[in-house]
């Protein structure tokens, strides 16, 4: 089994263009395949720290990664996510920063269960507060992005939010979480 994904310095803002490349042996693909790519950059992230890889150009270990694949697999995929909203809810924030003007962006199905919204925006809150703070080293321009399938078990009216992606670089802990909030507050 073939994992590749891509990656990004938070610190020096570059990139190396090149995905890398991990063969497990003895692994099964279908069980990988089934993870959203949040879990999975997850343990790339604790692989790539005990291996003590850092960014090529700078030397930092504050390095995203994004776009990962499973044999040729994406398991993030926005059009495959999409065509579940006839039964599951999706939920997404996008902040983009431009010339260090923020501006926040909610994606997803029209009309997503509003306790299903705000239990995303409180996950995404614990999530930024538990990601190290110098991951959110500032720059004039940067970006935010979360998403969140909810898997409603309508009988009994209980749900669960299973985040998708994660992406953020070039804003402050301070710029994502007062976004969230004023978006949270007026919802
Ligand atoms: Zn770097």
């Amino acid at each position: 089994m073939e994992i590749r994904y891509d990656t990004g310095c938070r610190i020096c803002m570059q990139s190396t263009g090149i995905s890398t490349v991990i063969h497990r042996i003895g692994d099964n693909a279908e069980e990988w395949k089934a993870k959203p790519e949040f879990k999975v950059m997850q343990e790339i992230e604790l692989w790539r720290k005990s291996d003590e890889v850092r960014c090529e150009n700078c030397g930092a270990e504050e390095v995203e990664v994004f776009n990962v694949y499973v044999d040729s697999y994406p398991l993030y995929d926005f059009d495959r996510l999409a065509r579940r909203c006839d039964v599951d809810d999706l939920f997404m924030i996008d902040i983009t920063k431009k010339n260090g003007q923020t501006v926040l962006k909610q994606g997803g199905n029209r009309y997503p269960s509003r306790e299903f919204v705000l239990s995303c925006m409180d996950r995404m809150i614990e999530q930024v507060n538990s990601t190290k703070v110098t991951c959110f080293k500032e720059y004039h321009r940067g970006r935010f992005f979360m998403c969140f399938l909810g898997l409603h078990d309508w009988e009994n009216e209980t749900f669960q939010a299973i985040p998708q992606r994660f992406v953020t670089h070039g804003l402050t802990r301070h710029e994502i979480i007062s976004e969230i909030i004023a978006f949270k507050n007026q919802y």
